[in-house]
């Protein structure tokens, strides 16, 4: 990268960073933007450096929002009495794609992952346990169905149990091994219709 102009190497040398984004591929975009009409570029810019400033992370669900609380926590024909718990953000944006689910989320960040070092304490399940009281009328697992999304699953529905709260995991038709975000439309709301207590 000695080659470049100093601004040009900064700017591959941060888009490499970016996931799936190799040096060939982070010099070829940067040169796209060295082409791009400056208006176009700018707004990539203030787009880029909005996205921390404008989005904070729902005080109820932990949704990524603008306003707190979330679209989905404010919506009133949303049934609050039913939660779903995700791994991610993303994980909200493939249910909802489903069009199926009616209820609202709990997203953890994360999952429980002992090889990795992540305890429950590193996640948001602490922040569930407000949000359950007598109304709660189900509570659904939509961790990965791997073994971290297991293990995470096994975990809150321990913890839930002694409340008396109705527990399901999706399970049917997700591919073992796999992430929740990647699975189809279809495959995912047979997922969630084919949900079982555990
Ligand atoms: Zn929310």
């Amino acid at each position: 990268m000695r080659y470049y102009a100093q601004p040009l190497s900064q700017l591959i040398g941060q888009l490499s960073k970016l996931p799936g984004v190799g040096p060939k591929t982070a010099q070829r975009l940067a040169f796209h933007i060295l082409e791009m009409d400056q208006k176009d570029a700018q707004d990539l810019a203030n787009s880029i450096s909005e996205i921390r400033d404008k989005l904070s992370y729902c005080s109820i669900c932990n949704n990524l929002t603008q306003n707190d609380p979330c679209q989905i926590c404010s919506q009133h024909k949303r049934d609050k009495t039913l939660i779903c718990i995700v791994e991610e953000v993303k994980d909200v944006i493939a249910m909802e794609k489903t069009g199926e689910y009616k209820g609202v989320y709990h997203v953890l960040h994360g999952a429980i992952s002992p090889i990795d070092g992540v305890g429950p304490e590193d996640i948001k399940i602490k922040s569930l346990l407000p949000r359950l009281d007598e109304n709660t009328s189900e509570v659904i697992l939509a961790t990965d169905p791997n073994v971290e999304g297991e293990a995470t699953a096994m975990y809150i529905s321990k913890l839930l149990k002694p409340l008396g709260v109705k527990v399901t995991r999706i399970a049917h038709g997700l591919p073992v091994g796999g992430d929740l975000e990647y699975a189809d439309e279809v495959t995912l709301s047979k997922a969630l219709e084919g949900r079982r207590e555990i």
